[in-house]
């Protein structure tokens, strides 16, 4: 199907978007302007992302300005201003620096997302320890893995998860020194070997003064997964935070005022870059729901709250889309204004239920863990090609790449060609390194390119679309098939809730399309279905593209992030090991 493209108003605008002329933007646009806007250390101390974030508004007039609203599971709310901010996450980097924590070490968090997570990370920026978030629903071998190659100091977490996944692990931990636990006094009382949270918290100064902090400072250790192989912690430095800002500015087209709520787990690099520094860095509101997702409740969030700006992910948007657009009506979201998505490809479907649910498209935009922060992104002013990722932001080079057999690359100038997504490095959020890990680091580069390891291509107008992961493209007959296609189309079947696609392998044509499908409430999988969505996609893909085999499942594997995981119905497809499925979601 071809979508037709989302229009956007060239004026009459009620705010005003910050990216009204792309080219002209981007013609203009230098890192070292966009570092201009952020305030750096007095007296010269150089770039501290948590100063950036929270105590030069809580020095000036947002002073008293809601920084933080923290929504419980249970319904209770807590309120932070920048002043709040400031004092707590003081206390907590005093309480780093007399446990006698050295600049670079490493604090590790494993919470939901609760008060503390927020202020931790703040706290630990300040004296100059690197933040290193862990999911809370990991087991304790996924933890241990990450303390251990983060050669973690701190932890900090709380009494259920410590009893839970931690206590059994100490011992193979010796480099960690201290256990912060988050609890009751009674509770913690019985636990050895671990410190109580509030009271080092309550007996610490709430003033601290953040030391002189190099911008090139190791401030952020994100772990992702390889396909094989052990996590990779992917290193951030302090600098980064100038990425965090503008990207904030002209992808999220954050405006004074705004009230944002990221839905994504600070476990995951979108909860840390944009879930707490970016909004912070623009002294905005950042709304944190400590539940998990349900449509009614996220609903009823956007209207109490107000939100003006919200930034969820494909895997929300897909369950929204199952629910379907009824429950929505019961709500007033007229405060919304912009909504994006990022994780994986956001289906056109998607983008255009989305204008019909709220009036409003999804704005899909990409990026990694190692890029910090978003690359490529649809803007509020700009239209929308439903499918495709947007446009490369300001100060960020982007072009697709054919890698040849010695090493060098040769950039595919033709548009519609397929090849590898490459960008120049040099912005500031970029990855610099894996760590301890030296070899894969320089693998991900060449002759002057940082190879993402997606498939994508360019249309003539320079908008950039997503084809797949390289590990995941299928080949099929000759042809090339991106799963992600496929999964889009029988997405567009009335009884399909989700879809995951994996090359299966096959004699004659190398590899054959099969696809898993998860199917809306209503819809029962039988063999009339299935020979219905084979015909259905057949009509729509062709012969050479369209799934060969189709399973029905309850629910297709997903990363906690909420990322398809095709490897693994791959691997479970062919009865091969799982690898690292320490991110799969478990439903
Ligand atoms: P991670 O480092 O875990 O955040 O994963 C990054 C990968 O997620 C990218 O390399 C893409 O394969 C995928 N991804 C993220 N955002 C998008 C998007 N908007 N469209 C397509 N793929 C995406």
């Amino acid at each position: 199907m071809i979508w037709k493209t989302i229009e956007k108003p060239k004026q009459g605008w009620a705010v005003v978007p910050n990216l009204l002329d792309y080219d002209q933007v981007r013609a203009e646009f230098s890192w070292q302007a966009a570092r201009r806007e952020l305030d750096g250390l007095p007296s010269g101390g150089g770039l501290n992302i948590a100063y950036e974030a929270v105590d030069r508004h809580a020095a000036g007039a947002l002073s008293e300005h809601l920084a933080l609203r923290w929504l419980g599971k249970r319904g209770e709310i807590r309120d932070f201003t920048y002043a709040d901010l400031r004092a707590l996450t003081d206390r907590f980097a005093n309480v780093l620096k007399r446990l006698g924590l050295d600049a670079g070490e490493r604090v590790f968090m494993l919470t939901g997302r609760i008060p503390e997570l927020y202020i931790s990370a703040l706290g630990t920026l300040k004296n100059r320890n690197v933040f290193c978030p862990l999911f809370s629903a990991f087991g304790p071998e996924p933890i241990r893995q990450r303390i251990s190659i983060g050669d973690g100091r701190v932890l900090v977490t709380t009494v259920t998860l410590y009893q839970r996944k931690i206590a059994e692990l100490r011992s193979a931990l010796p480099g960690l020194k201290h256990v912060l636990l988050i609890g009751t006094p009674d509770e913690l009382r019985a636990i050895p070997d671990t410190k109580d949270f509030h009271q080092l918290m309550e007996q610490a100064d709430n003033r601290f003064d953040i030391p002189p902090t190099d911008p090139e400072d190791l401030a952020l250790l994100h772990f992702t997964s390889g396909t094989t192989g052990k996590p990779k912690g992917a290193m951030h430095v302090h600098q980064a935070v100038v990425a965090h800002h503008m990207t904030g500015r002209y992808a999220l087209d954050f405006h004074p005022g705004d009230i944002f709520w990221c839905t994504a787990d600070p476990g995951w690099v979108t909860g840390t870059s944009y879930g707490i520094i970016a909004p912070l860095t623009h002294g905005i509101t950042s709304i944190i729901d400590e539940a998990e997702f349900d449509a009614e409740r996220w609903y009823g969030l956007l209207e109490q709250q107000k939100v003006t700006i919200w930034y969820t992910a494909p895997t929300a948007v897909r369950m929204m889309m199952k629910v379907g657009t009824e429950v929505i009506r019961k709500f007033d979201l007229s405060n919304l204004r912009f909504i994006a998505s990022v994780g994986e490809p956001l289906n056109p479907e998607a983008v255009v239920w989305g204008q019909e649910a709220f009036g409003l498209p999804i704005h899909d935009n990409w990026w990694q863990t190692e890029t910090g922060g978003i690359m490529i992104a649809n803007y509020a002013a700009m239209e929308i090609r439903p499918g495709s990722m947007g446009r490369p932001l300001p100060g960020i080079d982007a072009a697709i790449v054919r890698q040849r057999k010695d090493g060098t690359v040769e950039v595919v100038d033709a548009p519609e060609v397929e090849g590898e997504l490459a960008l120049r490095p040099g912005w500031p959020s970029m990855f610099r390194g894996y760590l301890n890990e030296d070899a894969r680091y320089r693998k991900c580069f060449a002759d002057g390119w940082y190879l993402t390891g997606d498939l994508a291509k360019r249309d003539r107008d320079g908008f950039y679309w997503f084809v797949g992961r390289i590990d995941d493209v299928i080949k099929s007959a000759g042809h090339l098939i991106g799963p992600f296609e496929v999964e889009s189309t029988l997405m567009e079947h009335r009884a399909v809730a989700e879809a995951g696609v994996i090359g299966k392998p096959d004699p004659t044509a190398g590899e054959v399309v099969k696809a898993f499908v998860a199917l809306k409430p209503g819809f029962a999988a039988s063999e009339d279905l299935r020979l219905d969505l084979l015909g259905f996609a057949r009509r729509r893909l062709g012969v050479a593209v369209a799934p060969r085999e189709i399973d029905f499942v309850a629910n297709v594997p997903k990363t906690r992030s909420g990322k398809i995981m095709r490897r693994l119905l791959k691997a479970r497809e062919l009865g091969l090991p799982e690898g690292d499925t320490s991110t799969l979601e478990s439903d």
